[in-house]
């Protein structure tokens, strides 16, 4: 396992649609290993393969309740909606908010090629829709609801200002 170079935004990888995996090859499996270890390396909640400069359909998530394998992800269902801070790892420092499905349903293959199904609600639905949004060559920024701003904002600038639940 080694980690990979995380694309940031204005690499052209991040704009363009990935291309199904029919397979599980050796290559594939080292990959998907590798996006695991440069995620938790980046102590991120999710990565696509485009971020990491391959154009395969291919996610990785972890909310806390250990590594989920999404290959070929697809959203069936979706259905509320949610909306809080967002960031993403190939934008390190900033967020935004995105309103996005309270709870999405996916269907995916896992790493033995098996048709898997997945729920997901808050967080979870949130990883779902930002990570297979890579895949279709999108950034959450597009959906940012105000403006992008820095992680580290200083909040002692307005002390009125109270934090908002997403
Ligand atoms: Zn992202």
């Amino acid at each position: 396992m080694a980690t990979r170079e995380i694309r940031i935004m204005g690499d052209e990888v991040l704009t363009k649609p990935c291309r199904p995996v029919k397979e599980i090859t050796p290559r594939i499996r080292e990959l998907i290993e590798d996006m695991l270890e440069t995620m938790y390396e980046a102590n991120g909640v999710g990565l696509a393969a485009p971020q990491v400069g391959v154009l395969r359909r291919i996610v990785t998530i972890d909310i806390g309740e250990g590594p989920v394998v999404m290959i070929n992800p697809e959203i069936m269902e979706a259905s509320g909606s949610q909306t809080g801070e967002e960031g993403c790892l190939s934008l390190p420092g900033k967020s935004g908010a995105v309103t996005r499905p309270f709870y999405v349903k996916a269907r995916f293959y896992n790493e033995e090629m098996q048709l898997c199904e997945i729920e997901g609600e808050e967080l979870m639905a949130r990883a779902i829709c930002h990570e297979t949004d890579h895949l279709d060559g999108h950034m959450y920024v597009e959906k940012v609801e105000g403006e992008v701003h820095d992680v580290n904002y200083d909040v002692e600038d307005e002390p009125e200002q109270e934090e908002e639940e997403a």
